[in-house]
């Protein structure tokens, strides 16, 4: 299904989705080590960089970030994913949360589609998507 960049879904629990694409944007600006290498001390050995896992206690760097990839995974746990999922289980944020904070840090504007104006402007028209 192809949607558009203002149209979301409501999910029941109140979790907003943004357009795929807007997502991506964020992603795509936010490049994996340089956020992580915000949290953790990261070293580049070969193709990839290694830390201490954020999520276990360890004394060997078994956190990997893969530059290429722009994923990151702990040999040690097993906790992996990309740039969204890294500032979601450190910061202990939404997806919401965490896709806000990386696209303030790039610099990338993310409509108001919850409180904006065009949100009651939309409820207006009888959509019935808001209820
Ligand atoms: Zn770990």
């Amino acid at each position: 299904m192809q949607r558009g960049r203002e149209e979301y879904i409501r999910k029941g629990d109140g979790c907003v989705y943004y357009p795929d694409e807007l997502i991506e944007e964020v992603r795509m600006k936010n490049d994996i080590v340089d956020v992580i290498s915000g949290y953790v001390k990261l070293q580049k050995k070969g193709a990839n960089y290694f830390g201490l896992c954020p999520f276990h206690n360890e004394k060997s760097p078994s956190f990997s970030v893969s530059s290429g990839k722009q994923m990151y995974y702990c040999f040690g746990c097993g906790a992996g994913g990309n740039v969204l999922t890294f500032v979601m289980e450190y910061e202990n944020y939404t997806f919401q949360e965490a896709l806000q904070m990386l696209a303030d840090r790039a610099g990338v504007t993310l409509p108001k589609i919850e409180y904006g104006k065009e949100a009651r402007a939309r409820q207006n028209t009888g959509q019935g998507f808001w209820r």
